[in-house]
């Protein structure tokens, strides 16, 4: 009786505690791990600023955890078994990570997704111009962006020039402490009394987003002196053209390493947590998970900002023809078996949450909003006014979701994005929900979605990790 009365007392708690604040469970060892986690976390999206970085570090950290280039084994015709692991990297700017399950492939897989390129500024193909001996970058802006978060703040440059003669040049200028920075400028507030008197969509406008680089002239230039200048720096330092911008992917984004927040260091701000903080943790689950009887999967994909077009975003069939590929490495191809792998997969499709604001309480709706320490964030749909453009999760696989969860005992909670009609947002589900699979989104609630400095809670980075380790031993 004792017995019972005490598991009775447990189950009540549990129950009680659903909704607890979730660092208020954490032993001193968690904490450590937590800590350990996050700090690693810190780092890669420190390091990493583009989707380009973001895939070549995971890659370096696959292979330093025994994963083989799936190009190399189609190449060799290399048989693949349980417990093999394989990446397959799309032109550097996404990646699929495999672990091959026990189950043949036409059992399904258990996917994890995120998406690793985020909002910021792209170089123009023309951008260099003088204007009144300053020397300006043009921009176009990617993704949604509020333009006048971008001014007055450092700037650094990362990405790639490739050159006619197949050479690239990797450029990253800015994060280190010894750079210089960049800047876009605004206007002084005393000069600003017609400024003030618009609408904040038109107070920065897209193309008055262009980065200050230079005003020293060159001695002896008559013409755009100062331009001839910083044109002469890129050559004698990175050995570039003015006309290599033409083939160059340069993004301008947020100077500086990400860093503890508040008080109690409980929280991160940074550039990019949309959605590098599900796509870390997630490679991370990978890594803690060694053998499984479906093969895992982990997407890191591009272009999910602006609609995951393009040979490197979700709606490419790149992960497909991975899959494809698979098949054939672990059997006898068909395609009937490529059918079947993807309609009886489970997906956790990761992308971030907005978490709830006290500044701005009047667009959240209390019951169904994410909130910060309160672990990973479901959201059975997403869209727009009538749930337009979801994917609406099946409740029966909710049911799932919601049993492996609390099996793992991860903190989880369940949200839409703001109130009915305030706006709305998209995610890849849609995308994999075509192939027949079960779709859910899920991810890390996020303070300043799409800000140049996001903020997250460390407990929810942490729940993230738990969730998508859960996920794949579970489902
Ligand atoms: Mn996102
Ligand atoms: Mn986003």
């Amino acid at each position: 009786m004792a017995a019972k009365a005490s598991e009775k007392k447990t189950d009540d708690k549990k129950k009680e505690t659903k909704k607890e604040n979730a660092w208020l469970t954490y032993s001193d060892a968690t904490r450590k791990k937590l800590e350990k986690l996050t700090t690693d976390y810190k780092a890669f999206i420190s390091k990493c600023k583009t989707e380009r970085e973001c895939v070549a570090e995971s890659v370096a950290i696959l292979e330093a955890n025994g994963y083989a280039d799936l190009k190399d084994c189609i190449a060799k015709n290399k048989k693949l078994k349980a417990g093999d692991k394989v990446y397959y990297n799309n032109m550097g700017k996404a990646l699929a990570a495999f672990i091959i399950g026990k189950k043949p492939l036409e059992d399904g897989m258990v996917i994890l997704g995120a998406h690793v390129d985020s909002p910021r500024l792209d170089l123009k193909q023309v951008p260099v111009y003088e204007d009144t001996e300053q020397v300006l970058l043009d921009t176009h802006y990617y993704g949604g962006v509020k333009k006048y978060q971008w001014v007055t703040i450092p700037l650094a440059l990362h990405g790639v020039i490739c050159k006619k003669d197949g050479s690239i040049v990797n450029v990253n200028i800015g994060d280190d402490e010894n750079d210089p920075v960049f800047e876009i400028t605004d206007l002084l507030i005393h000069l600003s009394a017609a400024q003030m008197e618009k609408s904040a969509a038109k107070v920065i406008e897209g193309e008055a987003l262009n980065v200050l680089v230079g005003s020293e002239p060159l001695k002896g230039e008559d013409k755009e002196a100062v331009k001839a200048n910083v044109l002469k720096l890129l050559k004698d330092k990175y050995g570039v053209e003015a006309e290599d911008f033409l083939s160059a992917e340069i993004e301008v984004v947020p100077a500086g390493k990400a860093r503890d927040l508040g008080f109690d260091r409980s929280m991160i701000t940074g550039y990019g947590h949309d959605d590098r903080v599900c796509a870390y943790t997630s490679l991370v689950a990978m890594l803690e998970v060694d053998k499984t009887d479906r093969t895992a999967a982990c997407l890191l994909v591009d272009k999910e900002e602006i609609g995951s077009v393009g040979a490197t975003g979700m709606q490419s069939l790149f992960f497909e023809n991975a899959v494809a590929e698979l098949v054939n490495l672990t059997g006898t191809y068909s395609e009937l078996k490529v059918r079947r792998a993807l309609a009886n997969s489970v997906m956790l499709s990761s992308d971030v949450s907005a978490a709830f604001d006290p500044n701005f309480p009047e667009v959240f709706e209390r019951k169904n909003t994410a909130y910060f320490g309160k672990g990973i964030v479901y959201n059975k749909y997403t869209g727009s006014r009538g749930k337009s453009g979801s994917n609406d999760a099946n409740a029966e696989y909710v049911a799932k979701i919601r049993a492996a969860m609390e099996k793992h005992k991860v903190a989880f909670q369940t949200a839409e994005l703001g109130k009915v009609d305030v706006g709305g947002g998209g995610t890849i589900a849609y995308i994999m929900a075509k192939y027949n699979m079960q779709v859910i989104d899920a991810g890390v609630a996020v303070l300043c979605m799409h800000a140049p400095w996001e903020i997250v809670s460390k407990s929810d980075v942490w729940e993230a990790k738990q969730a998508y380790v859960a996920f794949l031993k579970e489902m």
